[in-house]
């Protein structure tokens, strides 16, 4: 006689087969009989989507990033095509730079917040990439883009990186930097604080606490480069403020800012 039985597991979807019940007999109750098909169902639906979507949690569709749902209703805003944007507001008259863009504009409850979340929190490094080559691909053509040498991600100190395993806005940039076919710097600015939770706070005081939170090693020189400073999330500005300010001392041809996401004020 058969017997059968499928699991799913929230972050590791598997098949499991083993002995427990008969599925196939004659006097089989009907709640059974439908707990036995839900769970099948929901097994063979984790087999055609393995992967949750990291826009809203539910099965992605096999081989996609996104489910169908996130796929229409995230969209890529189209800032990165002007100068002055909502983005680039937050920076005018205070450092020199060219350009500024986020690729998604954030909203409480949204499912730009249930993606960075899904990122930050869960580990979703490979997803950070995945959006970096995305963006990326879109920048290559961008007017406003041509000509960078070098992304650097803005770093996180070691500890929080021993923490979190790895550095959300790296993988991010990396996709970047690879889709733009330039270097992704990692090691030229380093954090040197850690600093408390950033979140409770506003500009003034970020900015405060974030003067002395970077530094520069001087590998590789930055000096006459093109450099594109990218972050996971935009709230004041004031981290890629600090970036900004710490990378200029290494004369640098220009500096331009990317953001995953940005919220609105
Ligand atoms: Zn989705």
């Amino acid at each position: 006689m058969l017997y059968l039985r499928i699991e799913a597991s929230f972050f590791q979807p598997k098949v499991i087969f083993f002995v427990r019940k008969p599925i196939l007999f004659a006097n089989f109750p009907y709640l059974y009989r439908m707990n036995t098909l839900q769970h099948i169902t929901k097994g063979l639906l984790r087999l055609a989507y393995p992967d949750d979507c990291p826009g809203c949690r539910k099965p992605a569709l096999s081989g996609h990033l996104f489910c169908s749902e996130c796929t229409y209703h995230l969209r890529i805003n189209d800032m990165h095509r002007y100068r002055d944007n909502l983005f680039t507001l937050h920076f005018r008259g205070r450092i020199p730079f060219v350009s500024g863009t986020a690729m998604f504009i954030y909203r409480k409850g949204g499912r730009v917040q249930t993606l960075i979340q899904s990122i930050k929190y869960r580990g979703s490094k490979h997803t950070a990439f995945k959006i970096g080559l995305l963006y990326g691909h879109i920048l290559k053509s961008a007017p406003l883009y041509q000509g960078i040498d070098t992304v650097i991600p803005v770093p996180i100190h070691p500890k929080k990186k021993k923490i979190r395993g790895f550095n959300q806005s790296a993988w991010f940039s990396r996709g970047l930097a690879q889709q733009l076919d330039v270097r992704h710097d990692t090691t030229s600015v380093v954090r040197l604080e850690m600093g408390p939770s950033q979140t409770k706070h506003n500009r003034w005081e970020r900015a405060q606490n974030l003067i002395h939170a970077f530094g520069l090693t001087g590998s590789p020189s930055l000096e006459g480069k093109n450099v594109l400073i990218v972050d996971d999330v935009l709230t004041t500005g004031a981290t890629l403020e600090s970036m900004a300010l710490t990378i200029l001392p290494a004369k640098p041809a220009s500096i331009r800012f990317c953001t995953l996401a940005m919220g609105l004020r």
